[in-house]
């Protein structure tokens, strides 16, 4: 969580007035504070800097805003692609096909052909995927995503690297699969895993790195393979409650690189942060429309439901929220914060103590920029919101609202019916 500071009781992001933003580009919008995303991307690249070269992809299944993109392009960063999509969406942005590690589960034949031309590399999940890739091509740089049995995370459903899970190449296949590959005729280049989501210790990390240099060396003793990246994944948390503690990345990048360091062939380590880089870089504003008294409970009313932001509904998350035009008011009374969708489990925030709410006061959800809008749907037929950009107090339309007229565009009445 980071802190945002109060100017005459506004809350300020990137040095913009959150209430003006709303009056400026209308409710709800996502807004992102530029410095934050940079600071970030440097923060967790600079753990490493002390240790070993370390690559840092982010992982733009967070947040694929074209905008983004260019400011961690900026920066050096890497990319963790998980579908052509995001391929394409990143290249848009000006990343050059030599950053761009694709990692997909259940790769159809054709997106493998797509990513060939496209030029990226690729962590392949499978020997299926492996024998289908070479069919089109081996003149591709690949690595392997392994099951390592280790996983971890904030929900279930984002625990990917435990055994049962679909994800990766079973580790008692993954040797051959390295065998197989020289054979076909590729030179592969790293081996990787991704544990899961939300991971707020350094243990599973230190865990999932001793089982990627035990592979490597079962691979460079019985292939002669020498592989160069040893990739960890993604999956660092941040501190969502107030209450939580942010994650040591100094300890994470010792305790990774230590483990690494002259006990493989490993010369580089790769991170795939999604979350770490841009869940904390922005808010998502809200305003009130609606405020009901039922007797026992108090409904704050926003105009931005699970359509808008999904995760407290889909994985129960908690996102922190204050009332940004009566920033640090006295808490007065407990709401839960619910949206217009349709169905009861459309929450933002439950039983939460805010200061007295009024229809027109602005709702900031915090830590919205990790799978927020990237989450978000058009459901109930609603499109989906505006993203700001703010940089210094100023601020920068990134991408426009959608309108009906932008939901429908795609769609077709057979002639039939229209008679
Ligand atoms: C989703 C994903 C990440 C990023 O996860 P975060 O929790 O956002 O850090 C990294 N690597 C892979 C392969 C992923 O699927």
């Amino acid at each position: 969580m980071r802190e945002f500071s109060n100017e005459d009781g506004q809350m300020m992001i990137g040095g913009a007035r959150a209430n003006e933003l709303v009056e400026r580009f209308g409710s709800p919008i996502y807004v992102t504070d530029e410095r934050a995303v940079r600071e970030n991307y440097r923060n967790i690249r600079d753990a490493f800097k002390p240790y070993m070269p370390a690559r840092v992809h982010y992982a733009c299944k967070a947040n694929a805003a074209l905008a983004i993109l260019r400011i961690l392009q900026q920066e050096g960063s890497y990319i963790d692609a998980v579908s052509i999509g995001e391929v394409d969406t990143c290249l848009r942005a000006g990343y050059s096909p030599d950053k761009i590690l694709y990692t997909g589960v259940n790769v159809s034949t054709k997106e493998l052909q797509q990513l060939v031309a496209r030029k990226v590399m690729i962590n392949v999940d499978s020997l299926s995927e492996l024998e289908r890739l070479a069919s089109i091509s081996t003149d591709v740089d690949i690595s392997f995503r392994v099951n390592p049995q280790v996983g971890a995370g904030h929900h279930t459903h984002v625990v990917t690297g435990a055994k049962s899970t679909k994800f990766g190449v079973p580790k008692d296949l993954i040797v051959r699969a390295y065998d197989r590959a020289l054979e076909l005729g590729f030179m592969p280049f790293g081996l990787h895993a991704h544990i899961g989501a939300g991971v707020q210790d350094v243990a599973p990390f230190a865990e999932v790195t001793d089982v990627l240099v035990g592979i490597m060396n079962d691979v460079e003793q019985r292939l002669g393979l020498k592989l160069d990246v040893l990739d960890i994944g993604g999956g660092v948390g941040i501190p969502y409650r107030p209450e939580d503690k942010p994650m040591d990345v100094d300890a994470y990048a010792r305790e990774v690189t230590s483990r690494i360091k002259g006990r493989c062939s490993a010369k580089t380590v790769a991170i795939e942060p999604g979350r770490y880089i841009i869940a904390d870089t922005t808010v998502l504003l809200t305003s009130v429309v609606d405020v009901k008294d039922t007797g026992d409970k108090r409904f704050c009313g926003v105009d931005a439901g699970f359509n808008t932001l999904i995760r407290p509904a889909f994985y129960g998350s908690y996102h922190h929220v204050a009332v940004a035009n009566k920033f640090h008011r006295p808490e007065e009374f407990t709401y839960d914060v619910v949206g217009p969708i349709c169905e009861s489990g459309d929450f933002i925030a439950k039983d939460r103590r805010l200061p007295k709410v009024e229809e027109g006061d602005v709702i900031a959800v915090y830590d919205a920029g990790a799978y927020g809008f990237a989450m978000s749907s058009q459901y109930n037929m609603r499109g989906k919101p505006r993203e700001v950009l703010v940089k210094d107090g100023a601020a920068s339309l990134i991408r426009e609202a959608e309108t009906t007229d932008d939901l429908l565009r795609l769609e077709r009445i057979p002639s039939r019916l229209m008679i």
